[in-house]
């Protein structure tokens, strides 16, 4: 059985499809195949000077972060452990609930709330708290698509290197 290799995702496989996309020709597994469109009519534009590699290497970086996934990334999101991590340092500076409810400003029920995780602390709070306590209540969250999506891109490149050798 005779394997090749996609060009877009570093997969071996049986079977390539030549497919174009965003003006480039490349062979690709059927998995792929789905991003572009079937090379029938359209002939891929003159290459120009730069070398295919690295045509090749900038769209997959593209494709690895493409900008909906790049807003998703971005997006940040309370810690699920908020309530755990507030406690814990208050606990460690000495604080009582209503001694920090004082230096924040807020009032003590809300931080009870917060700490107890009834309630998520809004932006305002979470600011506060962040400053007052010295933790981080906010992360990026990662998206599953995005983290498949880089490996995919490393993969590929690591056998673009072994193919180029
Ligand atoms: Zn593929």
């Amino acid at each position: 059985m005779i394997l090749m290799i996609c060009e877009m995702c570093g997969k071996n496989v049986t079977f390539l499809k030549k497919v174009t996309i965003e003006g480039v020709m490349l062979d690709v597994c059927s998995e792929c195949a789905k991003f572009g469109i079937e090379s029938k009519k359209e002939t891929p534009k003159e290459q120009g000077p730069r070398p295919i590699i690295a045509q090749r290497l900038e769209f997959r970086e593209k494709r690895a972060r493409p900008r909906d996934v790049l807003e998703r990334m971005e997006k940040e999101d309370i810690v699920e452990d908020y309530a755990q991590r507030i406690r814990i340092a208050r606990e460690k500076l000495g604080l009582s609930q209503k001694e920090l409810a004082m230096k924040i400003n807020e009032r003590v029920t809300i931080l009870s709330k917060i700490e107890s995780a009834q309630m998520r602390p809004d932006e305002k709070i979470i600011a506060k708290l962040q400053k007052e306590l010295g933790i981080v209540l906010k992360e990026k969250i990662p998206e599953v698509v995005a983290a498949k999506e880089s490996a995919r891109a490393s993969l590929t490149l690591a056998d673009l290197i072994k193919m180029q050798k």
